[in-house]
């Protein structure tokens, strides 16, 4: 199904030692790395078309807004979004809920109004909705998770009154890799009569999506965490709402026209695009996409989950190793910690063997909070990954935990 080899042949940074040790990128969650392709797709655009979009008439122009918007097609597509219209282009997953929260909240959002998160969000997934919340005197309300790391259904349920104007929660944990029942939360949602906003900074990478088949309002993501370069993320959204909000931020090819007594908005999606994007992060995620479809996500979905319960099996196997989120279905995230051991002595010592994990909090302080703990360790495979490496990785467990006892 995967052929390892040729999957590692386009990662050249997978080459890389560190300390006189192979690297074992094991820090995936955070960013991924990116295939020659992808690279290749970036310097060539620089080398070859450099040029702003949608404004010139000259040649160059016009190529790069075609393939810019060629790109926009391909995201469509892949999550199977019905309008192109519907693809806007950010920075990533916390702008794309930034300016969800910002324009949802100027328009929708009154005093004794509620919103619906979930108590395993990303701090982008908070802190958008304080900040919309605490303008309009309006305020969160949280979906509690229970020891396993599974979202409290019943609660759910629960937290809904004729106050609540939206809910938003993550597909994916970036802490505990639980992967949340989202069809459902935003069927009880709907049912309520209330938008869902998604976020799938976790998900996009590992999960096959399909934004029509779940009915989500807003779906998030970033490229980086894809195999595409930084700078460049999608917030989809159903045309019925990004027609109803309000622009985000002003400028350039947002609008129609401008005099100093009034402005008219552009159509979508430019009405959410303004000034000059990042042209060769979005053609490069056309070819991050190319690169996943190419090895189809059911393959990487069904290669990480592998990886993901041989490396539970193995840590486990250790004793004394607290994982943190064992939810019946997870993604490759495996966030943990030896004994009472501080996280970050256990990713310094990890380091030193060439082993890149993450250390601490993983912008989910109130996960932390509800384990009672300062951070984990977090371990996160991506379709590069192996299981010799995961072998490495448990050596070095075991090495290092009579150290860290
Ligand atoms: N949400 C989740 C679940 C994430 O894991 C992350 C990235 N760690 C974000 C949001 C924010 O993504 P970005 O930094 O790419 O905007």
């Amino acid at each position: 199904m995967i052929d390892i080899e040729k999957i590692r042949a386009q990662f050249k940074i997978l080459d890389t030692t560190v300390y006189g040790k192979p690297l074992i990128y094991f820090d995936n969650a955070a960013t991924t790395q990116k295939p020659e392709c992808v690279i290749n797709a970036l310097a060539d655009y620089y080398r070859t078309l450099n040029s702003n979009i949608h404004r010139g008439a000259h040649y160059l122009s016009s190529e790069a807004t075609d393939r810019y918007e060629q790109t926009r097609e391909k995201v469509r597509a892949f999550i199977n979004a019905s309008k192109k219209e519907e693809i806007v282009f950010t920075r990533g997953t916390t702008e794309s809920i930034n300016l969800v929260a910002s324009s949802f909240g100027r328009e929708f959002l009154h005093q004794g109004d509620e919103v619906i998160i979930s108590g395993m969000e990303h701090h982008s997934n908070i802190v958008p909705w304080q900040l919309a919340c605490e303008q309009k005197g309006a305020s969160l309300k949280v979906i509690p998770f229970s020891g396993q790391g599974v979202l409290d259904l019943d609660s759910y349920k629960s937290l809904f009154s004729d106050k609540t104007r939206i809910v938003a929660v993550n597909h994916v944990s970036n802490t505990l890799g639980t992967v949340n029942p989202i069809a459902e939360i935003i069927a009880i949602a709907h049912s309520h009569g209330v938008p869902v906003l998604i976020d799938g900074a976790q998900s996009i990478s590992h999960l096959a999506v399909d934004v029509q088949a779940l009915d989500c309002d807003f779906y998030c993501f970033s490229g980086h965490k894809m195999y595409a370069p930084m700078g460049i993320g999608v917030l989809y959204g159903k045309e019925e709402w990004l027609d109803k909000l309000p622009p985000y931020q002003g400028g350039g090819e947002m609008i129609k026209d401008v005099t100093f007594e009034r402005t008219t908005y552009n159509e979508l999606p430019f009405k959410f695009e303004a000034g000059t994007p990042s042209v060769g992060d979005t053609l490069a995620l056309k070819t991050a996409i190319e690169f996943m479809q190419s090895i189809g996500i059911e393959n990487i979905a069904a290669y990480e989950q592998q990886l993901l319960d041989y490396a539970t099996q193995r840590l486990n196997d250790i004793g004394g190793i607290r994982i943190f989120g064992n939810a019946p279905h997870k993604t490759s995230v495996i966030s943990f910690l030896i004994g009472n051991a501080h996280p970050y002595d256990t990713g310094t010592l990890l380091d030193k063997l060439g082993i890149a994990v993450r250390t601490g909090h993983h912008c989910t302080q109130p996960i932390m909070d509800r384990y009672g703990i300062p951070g984990t360790v977090r371990a996160s495979f991506a379709v590069y990954n192996t299981t010799e490496e995961i072998d490495a990785f448990i050596n070095a467990i075991i090495r290092i935990k009579p150290m860290l006892d």
